[in-house]
């Protein structure tokens, strides 16, 4: 039997759902239910400084207005941190991770060498070499750790196929031991990120273009728990008339979903819109009803060119049903 398509929209609940954001809910949603597969909301709220208490329900409502309706959740990644620090300990165990006790100051120190030999820092594994006794005496002594994801050694690399950049690869040399744990034993999102997709089931993690830079480390992730791969598809940002990404802070209310919410827009001219922005089809069409986006919609027709979302409120197509 062929698995059940699973994805999910994962917003860091840091300000309102913005015109991107949307889009990508979209995209996920559309290849649900084009598909026959489940769709999660999952609230990423686990750095807990930035998260923002309205923005959810902002998130939820842009959501609902957009006719965007989901099989599972609103879950929130916070609620979820015990089983994150429980990947950390199985990836301790087996040794493919290890508890880091270099401290700030040592780091920032061989940080600074390496700008000043024009080098790009990257930590240098000193506590890999550590002895079982060495770790022990440091944690007696109340020294504070991180814990570190361990890179496979060689020249290989980490190679995957993306469903609409094709194939990368990432040389393991390109990719320190990076921190999953920080010291006060907060998860990292890169690790939060990929256990909650690995609990959930996620089959094709659909997301922003600058998710990309994360996904070799989040294969690795993946590979040191022993879990199988989802198909990722990221997917060009949407970039203002100055080819700028979109930002709230910079552009403000207007690319907020809200407000084209409050200037009476019809959902779905908004949602018809968004999908348009970088994504087609050979026949090259316009407007397209519920039904015939879910029917047309696939990864083949997303641009790998950031297209440019005009902020220009009068755009005749959003006042096409
Ligand atoms: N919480 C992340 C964000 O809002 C989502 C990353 C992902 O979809 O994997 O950027």
């Amino acid at each position: 039997m062929e698995q059940k398509v699973v994805v999910r929209f994962a917003p860091s609940p840091t300000g309102y759902l913005h015109v991107g954001g949307a889009r990508t809910a979209i995209f996920n949603w559309l290849y649900a239910r084009k598909t026959g597969g489940k769709f999660i909301l999952r609230i990423e709220d686990t750095d807990t400084e930035r998260s923002v208490e309205d923005a959810i329900g902002e998130i939820l409502d842009g959501l609902r207005w957009m006719g965007l309706d989901w099989d599972q959740g609103p879950d929130f990644q916070s609620r979820h941190i015990g089983e994150h620090r429980e990947a950390a300990r199985k990836l301790l165990a087996s040794g493919r991770a290890y508890k880091c006790f270099c401290s700030k100051e040592d780091l920032d120190r061989k940080r600074e060498t390496a700008r000043q030999n024009k080098e790009t820092f990257r930590y240098d594994g000193t506590c890999r070499q550590l002895s079982p006794d060495e770790i022990a005496e440091k944690e007696a002594s109340g020294l504070p750790f991180t814990v570190r994801l361990k890179v496979p050694d060689g020249s290989d690399g980490v190679r995957f196929t993306d469903a609409v950049y094709g194939t990368i690869e990432k040389k393991y040399a390109d990719i320190e031991d990076f921190v999953i744990v920080r010291s006060n034993g907060q998860p990292l999102y890169m690790l939060s990120n990929a256990v909650d997709d690995i609990r959930d089931g996620v089959t094709h993690i659909i997301r922003g273009q600058d998710g990309l830079a994360n996904t070799p480390k989040q294969i690795l992730i993946y590979d040191a728990l022993g879990a199988p791969l989802p198909v990722f598809a990221h997917m060009s940002l949407a970039l203002d008339p100055n080819r700028a990404k979109i930002s709230k802070r910079k552009h403000g209310e207007k690319v907020a979903v809200r407000y084209y919410r409050e200037q009476g827009f019809l959902p779905w001219a908004l949602v018809n819109f968004l999908v348009l922005l970088g994504w087609s089809t050979p026949e090259s069409r316009e407007i397209f009803s519920k039904e015939e986006l879910i029917s047309a919609f696939s990864f083949e027709g997303i641009s790998r060119n950031n297209p440019v979302f005009d902020l220009r409120k009068d755009d005749p197509r959003f006042f096409t049903d």
